[in-house]
């Protein structure tokens, strides 16, 4: 059952670049370098070696880094099968269900599709963790480049399924324009505001606001919620509606936010 280290790195505007370190035996891999030189000089500080490239999606903020790492320290491409042409330097392919070990420690892929066509996420259940890209953002989720509202609805009802008490490290710091769009769908959901008085503590601070966990997502993100009366009524939707119908005419007045 081992754990792994994580050293979150804040890269371009709103990036999160994520180091993952299983002490044991050595292992290091990056989710998501957007950039190679941040990752670079975080693996010094802490003295760790990169062995691995986690890719949840093959966008240019989450994959930039890839080939110039690759070129740096040989490390490996761990990345949807589903989308390997389009993931740089890909050298191992994953997909549902897959188990993928970093050093001693375990990730199982989950297939997410909807922000694109081959996004996976990789959930570390012995760290209690789970890495998901563009799928989902803390009080929000991911725009639907290359997927259905019933795809990405989908996805997003897997990662709800997670322990509640995992740890939910996603691709950007977009929590507080996340919530200002929130808390127009839920005017009167008490885990709401308790979550968005917190995200203007932390960024009053200059803190990030991710990870959150499953169990503050569930009970907060109206993207979570589309199944509750509550997020229908607030789309002009009768309680009962079909989730997907109640998600999708969400995610439509997010865009247009
Ligand atoms: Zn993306
Ligand atoms: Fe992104």
């Amino acid at each position: 059952m081992a754990k792994i280290v994580v050293e979150q790195i804040p890269v371009l505007s709103d990036n999160y670049v994520t180091l993952l370190h299983e002490a044991g035996s050595g292992a290091t891999a990056v989710v998501d370098p957007a950039v190679p030189e941040p990752v670079i000089e975080r693996l010094d500080a802490k003295g760790w070696r990169l062995t691995h490239i986690l890719n949840t999606h093959h966008h240019g903020d989450h994959t930039g880094g890839n080939l110039e790492l690759v070129r740096r320290t040989g490390c490996a491409v761990v990345g949807a099968a589903r989308d390997a042409g389009r993931i740089p330097g890909i050298t191992v392919e994953v997909g549902e269900g897959d188990t993928f070990m970093l050093g001693a420690a375990a990730a199982v892929v989950l297939e997410v599709p909807g922000h694109t066509s081959g996004h996976i996420a990789f959930w570390f259940p012995d760290s209690h963790a789970v890495f998901c890209g563009d799928a989902l953002f803390s009080l929000g989720c991911g725009r639907l480049f290359e997927g259905s509202p019933e795809e990405m609805w989908s996805s997003l009802k897997k990662l709800r399924e997670l322990p509640p008490t995992t740890l939910v490290y996603c691709g950007h710091e977009y929590t507080a324009g996340n919530g200002r769009f929130a808390r127009l769908v839920e005017r009167d959901n008490p885990a709401l505001h308790a979550r968005l008085e917190q995200v203007e503590r932390l960024r009053a601070a200059n803190r990030p606001t991710v990870p959150t966990t499953i169990a503050e997502e569930r009970a907060a993100n109206p993207f979570l919620r589309a199944d509750t009366a509550a997020v229908a009524k607030a789309v002009g939707m009768e309680p009962g509606t079909d989730p997907v119908r109640v998600f999708a005419e969400l995610r439509r007045r997010k865009d247009a936010f």
